[in-house]
């Protein structure tokens, strides 16, 4: 078994500039750096050197997503925009999410980290693999970039595997703890693509991704959404998992999973009220490579998006590669002990918004 590693310097170097938190600067706001920043996943990284797990992976090279990939996902006249305003120095789009003059350039190449990934493991170059990229997805839309993403990476890795790759069908777990509306609207109307989302109820963007959102006409129950309440933890996410995602997956058979892996579910998140920690991550992960194993020969590739952690992120995310690769180093979680204390067992109304997801799961289509 080998765990292929994509990450790159460039992407450190996607400028989102000053901010207040996740908001613009106003005029009773003081300027700081913006919450989408390098540091969290930087430190991921650091911490996959640190540890010892770097030598056990397969570093994958990114390369630059074309045009035409990028279009399979997403309108042409966005994609100039996009590539126009960096050019002319940097933009924003929706407000939310700015960028500067190279973050075109950066954001093709951590669209093309993910695809690449994906031909390592169509390819069987590595059975399973991890990219770190950066700027995230998951939230951009085919028209519209917002929620600090520019391009959707994972939708766009689903059209390349489909139309280059020969995969006919495409599962997405999404536990990126905000709603992935993006990838939600792109694959909306597409029956070989099951896109499944948990997330906190409502966080982000406001009041997307309810449970009976379940794909359009043609693709009923290739969309599902687990919408967990504020202050869901381990128990909440390993039922979703029970009753939703695992079963989901084993109807649909996909021949590639894909994972939009966000590690802002974790009980130290600024931008959500989730209770999630290293274990939960490490779990969530066994789970989805059981199902590779089972349906797909394994084939299973994460891709990083948001996590706004510093010092939480790197803990989550080297138990999910630890767990991916099969080797355990000796690092111990200093952080695993308080988040655990807030106790996250499994309560009624977090089983009720899991009963409801699971009444969508016998309308995915075999
Ligand atoms: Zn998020």
């Amino acid at each position: 078994m080998t765990t292929g590693w994509v990450t790159h310097e460039r992407y450190y170097w996607h400028d989102t500039g000053t901010a207040g938190g996740p908001l613009p600067v106003s005029r009773w706001v003081e300027p700081m750096e913006h919450i989408e920043n390098p540091r969290a996943k930087r430190r991921f990284a650091n911490l996959v050197a640190a540890s010892g797990l770097l030598p056990h992976l397969t570093p994958i090279e990114p390369r630059h997503a074309t045009v035409e990939e990028l279009t399979r996902v997403h309108d042409p006249a966005y994609v100039e925009y996009v590539e126009a305003r960096a050019d002319a120095g940097g933009g924003n789009l929706g407000g939310g999410t700015p960028f500067g003059e190279f973050s075109y350039d950066i954001a093709r190449l951590s669209a093309g980290g993910v695809l690449a990934a994906v031909e390592s493991v169509v390819g069987g170059r590595t059975t399973n693999a991890y990219a770190l990229v950066r700027p995230p997805g998951h939230h951009a839309t085919p028209a519209h970039g917002r929620g600090f993403c520019l391009f959707n990476n994972v939708a766009i890795a689903a059209g390349h595997a489909r139309a280059t790759l020969g995969i006919d069908r495409i599962a997405i777990v999404d536990w990126d703890v905000h709603h992935g509306n993006g990838t939600q609207d792109t694959f909306w109307d597409d029956p070989s693509v099951l896109a499944i989302s948990i997330h906190q109820d409502g966080a982000y963007p406001p009041r997307s991704g309810p449970v009976t959102d379940i794909g359009g006409p043609g693709a009923e129950g290739t969309t599902i959404n687990v919408p967990l309440p504020p202050g869901s933890g381990d128990g909440a996410y390993r039922a979703a998992f029970d009753q939703v995602v695992i079963p989901a997956i084993n109807r649909f058979e996909p021949g590639l999973i894909l994972v939009a892996s966000g590690f802002d579910a974790n009980g130290f998140d600024p931008l959500a009220r989730q209770m999630l920690h290293s274990e939960s991550y490490r779990e969530m992960a066994r789970r989805v490579l059981d199902a590779a194993d089972r349906h797909c020969d394994g084939r299973l590739v994460l891709a990083h998006e948001g996590g706004y952690s510093p010092f939480a992120v790197p803990f989550c995310g080297l138990a999910v590669l630890e767990q991916l690769s099969g080797v355990r180093t000796e690092v111990v979680d200093p952080y695993l002990p308080i988040v655990e204390n807030y106790d996250g067992r499994l309560r009624p109304h977090q089983a009720e918004a899991v009963t409801a997801a699971a009444a969508v799961v016998p309308r995915v289509p075999r």
